[in-house]
């Protein structure tokens, strides 16, 4: 079962976790069986937001993890209108109380807010010190705003940066994950299948089946392993259905080869952009 350290410090977390943007839409019992499914079968970082249906995907959450919150790992954003220094600990007690839980695993931003950095930091910092939050971390943040971020927050304190990465667009792979690497900055990838799979053919789509067949395993356990396939990279794909969290998980038992990994950066090329990252 692949695991990564979350942050230059932090506990080691499920390689591929679990998304919850929508769930709302989502029959409750699904949401339910869908998450506890997935820890059961180790995908144990829920990644959610006080966006996701105004805080409903939170409660639902909440419902899902009754008995069981110790056995998640458990992230949550702050909206950036929010994010004040009151605001951001006014927000963060709000998703507390609709997760049904006394902390958060790490507080992100969601994506860069005209309120001063500084602010939200150190109200996450004072959540942090006072244990309503373990780690913090950003979201939707380029390599220069991560740098400003740490350069805040102070050396190690920014556990993560969750910005867009599936198959089809590696453009934070230039500059962002180099200088995450080196600052003990985990990526976390969202939207890890593109909203487009199955991938064309001639767009990389028969080199990814070609290696799933080879390997007896599925396109998106191949994709899902080789956006995972460094310690500094998770990926957080949303299923509410079971076989697709059954599916999902089962990539956390898959280690592609390096012949497997050039293969497919060969298929699906880095972007000629060579800084930034692209956002939803
Ligand atoms: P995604 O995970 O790439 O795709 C979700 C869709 O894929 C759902 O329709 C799901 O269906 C389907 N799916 C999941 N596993 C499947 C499988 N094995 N086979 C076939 N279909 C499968 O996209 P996403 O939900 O937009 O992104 C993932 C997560 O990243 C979000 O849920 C959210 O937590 C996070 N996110 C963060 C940001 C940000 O700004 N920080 C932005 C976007 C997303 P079912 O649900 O029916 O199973």
């Amino acid at each position: 079962m692949r695991r990564s350290p979350f942050g230059s410090s932090g506990p080691l977390v499920s390689a591929v976790g679990q998304g919850t943007f929508l769930m709302e839409h989502d029959e409750p019992r699904a949401v339910a069986a869908a998450l506890q499914s997935g820890l059961d079968h180790g995908m144990n970082h829920i990644d959610t937001a006080e966006l996701y249906g105004a805080g409903r995907v939170e409660e639902l959450i909440g419902q899902a993890l009754i008995g069981r919150r110790e056995q998640a790992f458990l992230v949550s954003k702050v909206l950036p209108q929010n994010a004040t220094r009151a605001g951001t600990v006014l927000a963060c007690e709000r998703s507390l109380r609709r997760l049904r839980t006394d902390y958060l695993d790490a507080y992100l931003l969601h994506w860069p807010s005209t309120h001063p950095l500084e602010e939200t930091l150190e109200a996450m910092a004072t959540l942090r010190d006072t244990g309503k939050i373990r780690a913090l971390g950003v979201s939707n943040f380029d390599e220069s705003e991560l740098a400003r971020a740490i350069s805040i927050a102070g050396p190690g304190a920014i556990a993560c940066n969750q910005v867009l990465y599936h198959l089809a667009d590696r453009t934070m792979e230039h500059a962002l994950l180099p200088f995450a690497e080196a600052h003990g900055v985990t990526v976390v990838g969202y939207i890890p299948f593109g909203r487009r799979t199955p991938f064309p053919p001639q767009q990389g789509g028969s080199t990814l089946s070609d290696i799933a067949r080879r390997l007896g395993r599925t396109e998106r356990q191949v994709a899902l392993a080789f956006l995972t396939r460094r310690p500094s990279l998770l990926a957080i794909p949303k299923a509410s259905r079971i076989d697709h969290v059954h599916e999902n998980a089962a990539s956390l038992t898959l280690e592609l080869s390096p012949a497997d990994e050039a293969e497919l950066e060969a298929a699906f090329p880095l972007q000629e952009r060579r800084s930034g990252i692209s956002r939803v």
